[in-house]
């Protein structure tokens, strides 16, 4: 297995006293995917969240292998600092339309974060979201791009944003739940969308899910989650 490319030790978060996440600590590598599995409220989302640094955990490091090699730590940096960071690291949500603006056309919702991050001109933003939709599966591009969210099934939403995830090619990538609302043959298509763009890619991928059995078919390591801790540990399709 190739070397981490992130690294958390003794994460722990609370919530008015109680704890969500509780001295959890695991690694991630490059091509790697980890799942953390759990029943609602067990603290997964929470961790995903702290691992992002979307909130700061109490305590506990979350460490990150950058393009050049360095280590850096993502909880002493500024949110001027975390920008560039934040870019190598996406999150794919559960709800594709919690992301994705409703009046936008799929084409700028991908290159949106190509102009906010001020990595392209409007043009060029455009051109590498056209190339993305098909990258997702979205082919041909003109056919879909122009469409807003609420003109496609749920499976091309939670595709599109995926594009958008991988938009600043991002090196770690967390799905929460991002298949769960799907219906399970739609469910498969994604899953296999998502291994094939690790293989070219070499992502790291964080993959959140309450389903034992998803998470050990498409998983390389899985952690699983009870009131915050990890209680099992172990490779996927070896688990329980
Ligand atoms: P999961 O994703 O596994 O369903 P969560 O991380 O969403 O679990 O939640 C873990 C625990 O933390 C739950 O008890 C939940 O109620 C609590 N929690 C999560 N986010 C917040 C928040 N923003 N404020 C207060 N409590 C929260
Ligand atoms: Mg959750």
């Amino acid at each position: 297995m190739a070397d981490p490319l992130l690294e958390v030790t003794g994460l722990y978060k609370s919530f008015d006293g109680a704890t969500a996440v509780d001295n959890v600590s695991f690694t991630v590598s490059e091509s790697e995917t980890l799942g953390i599995v759990g029943e609602s409220g067990s603290g997964k989302t929470t961790l995903a969240r702290c691992v992002l640094r979307a909130i700061d955990p109490d305590q506990g490091i979350v460490r990150f292998r950058t393009y050049d090699g360095e280590w850096t730590k993502l909880h002493d940096k500024t949110d001027d600092e975390l920008i560039p960071l934040r870019q190598q690291m996406q999150m794919v949500f559960q709800d594709p339309l919690a992301c994705l603006n409703p009046a936008m056309t799929v084409v700028d919702a991908i290159a949106d974060p190509l102009l906010i991050h001020g990595l392209a001109s409007p043009a060029m933003a455009r051109e590498q979201a056209r190339q993305l939709l098909e990258r997702v599966g979205l082919a041909p591009a003109e056919r879909y791009q122009n469409r807003l969210p609420r003109q496609l099934s749920g499976g091309q939403q939670q595709r599109v944003a995926i594009a958008r995830a991988l938009a600043l090619e991002p090196r770690v990538v967390i799905c929460d739940e991002s298949v769960s609302m799907l219906d399970a043959e739609v469910q498969a298509e994604v899953l296999s969308l998502l291994r094939d763009l690790q293989h070219q890619l070499g992502l790291a991928k964080i993959f959140v899910t309450h389903d034992l059995s998803v998470a050990s078919g498409f998983c390389h390591r899985v952690i699983v989650l009870d009131k915050g801790r990890i209680v099992e540990e172990g490779p996927g399709d070896r688990l329980f």
